[in-house]
C-alpha cells in the first residue's frame, strides 16, 4: 500500500517540493504529523540521506540537553566547527546556562542562553532552515524550548545516544545506545560525510571532551574499540589530551572540594542490604558552599567505589524541582528505574529523573521503590 502510494504521488516530486516549499512543508507535517501516529514513525529518515544536502548553504541552529556537559556542548560545539567550513551560518542555542568548565570549549562564547534571553532565541530559531538536536532525543528535555522546538516546521534532525528516541518528531536522523558519546557520533558524522579532513584542533578538543566526560574517561563498557581509534585519530591529527583533561578536571574552586568532603562525609547513606548508595543535597548546601551549575557533576560517582556498591542514586534540592541521578554497575537498568518511579530515563547504567515532592518526599519514595527491587539489586 505504501509503494502503490508513493508511485502514484510520484515521490521524488513530492521530495523536491518537500524541500524547496517551507510553507508546504509547515503543512503537510503539522497534519500528517500530529493526525496520523502510524505515518509519523515514517518520518526519521537515515542520517546518510541527510549528507547530500550539507553542500547547500543553510541558517542552522544547534541545540541540546538544558544543562549542557562536556558531551552536550562538545558536541553542539564540533558540529557548528564543521558546518561554518561547510559555508552555513550556525547559531548554538543552550536552553540553560552551563557549567563555568564548558567555558573553555572552542566557541562556548557565541553560544546564546535560550533561558536568558527567550525573544533572541526565538528570532533565530525561526529563521533557522535546519535544526539539529544533539545529545538529547525528546524535546521536553529542553525545557523553556520545548513548545517553540516542537512548533517549528523546519528540517529536523537528531544525533543521540540515549534510550527510547521520539523518532516522529525528527526529519532525519541517528539514535544509537551502543555508541559512547554524542561527540562520538558527530565524529563519525563528519568522517562518514566525506569531511575528514576539515577535523582542525577546535573539533578534536571539543570531541575529545565529550567522549572523556561520557566514558568515565574510557572506563565504562560503553568505550568500545572505536572509541580507542577515533582518539588514535585525533591524536595523529595533532589534540593535545592532556590540555583537555586539566580543562575538564582541574578547572575548579576550592569551595566544591570542600563540598564534595562534606557531601560525602555528611550526606551520603548505605544501604547495605540493597547494594545501594544514596546521597540527598539539601538546598541549605549549595547556599553554604556556593555551588553553581555544574559543581555537583561526578559525585553520583564516588559511592561507586565502595566495595559491592551496585546502584548509586544522587538527589539534589534544586529550585524549581527535584533533580535525582542514577548510576548502576552490571545488571540493574537504570533507564526503566528512572522511568518507572521518577519522570526520567537516560541510559542503562546511567539515568536521571525529577520529582516534584520535597526533598524527604522524595528520599522516602527512592527508600521504598529501592526494597520493591530488592530482588534485582542483589
Ligand atoms: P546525569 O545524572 O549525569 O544528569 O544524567 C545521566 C544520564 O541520564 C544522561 O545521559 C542524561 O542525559 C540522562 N538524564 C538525566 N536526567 C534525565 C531526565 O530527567 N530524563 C531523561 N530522559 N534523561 C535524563
Ligand atoms: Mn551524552
Amino acid at each position: 500500500m505504501e509503494s502503490f502510494g508513493f508511485r502514484f504521488l510520484g515521490f521524488e516530486l513530492f521530495q523536491l517540493i518537500w524541500m524547496l516549499f517551507p510553507s508546504f512543508r509547515k503543512t503537510i507535517n503539522t497534519k500528517l504529523k500530529t493526525r496520523i501516529p502510524y505515518l509519523r514513525t515514517r518520518f526519521m529518515k537515515p542520517i546518510q540521506e541527510f549528507f547530500p544536502l550539507l553542500n547547500q548553504s543553510r541558517n542552522v541552529v544547534i541545540t541540546t540537553h538544558q544543562k549542557p556537559d562536556a558531551d552536550a556542548m562538545g558536541s553542539s560545539l564540533a558540529l557548528k566547527h564543521l558546518l561554518v567550513q561547510l559555508g552555513h551560518s550556525v547559531t548554538v542555542i543552550s536552553p540553560t546556562n552551563w557549567a563555568g568548565w564548558v567555558d573553555w570549549m572552542p566557541g562556548t562564547k557565541e553560544v546564546m542562553n535560550y533561558e536568558q534571553d527567550k525573544q533572541k532565541g526565538d528570532d533565530v530559531l525561526e529563521k533557522a532552515e535546519w535544526l539539529f538536536c544533539l545529545d538529547f532525543n525528546i524535546f521536553h528535555r529542553t525545557k523553556a524550548m520545548t513548545d517553540k522546538l516542537q512548533a517549528l516546521s523546519c528540517i529536523k534532525i537528531l544525533i543521540d545516544h540515549h534510550q527510547e528516541p521520539d523518532s516522529p518528531s525528527f526529519d532525519y536522523g541517528v539514535s544509537d545506545t551502543s555508541k559512547s558519546s554524542t561527540c562520538e557520533m558527530i565524529y563519525d558524522f563528519i568522517i562518514a560525510s566525506g569531511n575528514a579532513d576539515k577535523i582542525n584542533n577546535e573539533i578534536s578538543q571539543c570531541i575529545y571532551a565529550g567522549v572523556v566526560a561520557d566514558t568515565g574517561s574510557f572506563r565504562f563498557s560503553s568505550t568500545h574499540a572505536g572509541v580507542h581509534t577515533l582518539v588514535a585519530d585525533l591524536k595523529s591529527k595533532g589534540l593535545q589530551h592532556g590540555y583537555v583533561h586539566e580543562k575538564l578536571f582541574d578547572n575548579f574552586l576550592e569551595n566544591r572540594l570542600r563540598f564534595t568532603g562534606h557531601v560525602l562525609l555528611n550526606r551520603m547513606q548505605v544501604f547495605y542490604e540493597y547494594n545501594t548508595a544514596l546521597i540527598a543535597i539539601p538546598k541549605s548546601d549549595l547556599l553554604k558552599y556556593n555551588i553553581k551549575t555544574g559543581d555537583t557533576e561526578g559525585l553520583v560517582n564516588y559511592p561507586q567505589s565502595i566495595q559491592g556498591i551496585k546502584l548509586v542514586a544522587l538527589v539534589i534540592d534544586r529550585d524549581e524541582e527535584r533533580k535525582w541521578s542514577f548510576r548502576s554497575k552490571g545488571e540493574f537498568d537504570c533507564n526503566t528505574f528512572a522511568r518507572k518511579y521518577f519522570e526520567g530515563g537516560g541510559h542503562y547504567n546511567a539515568s536521571g529523573g525529577r520529582s516534584s515532592d520535597s526533598l524527604d518526599g522524595t528520599v522516602q519514595r527512592f527508600k521504598e521503590v529501592i526494597k520493591e527491587n530488592a530482588n534485582l539489586l542483589q
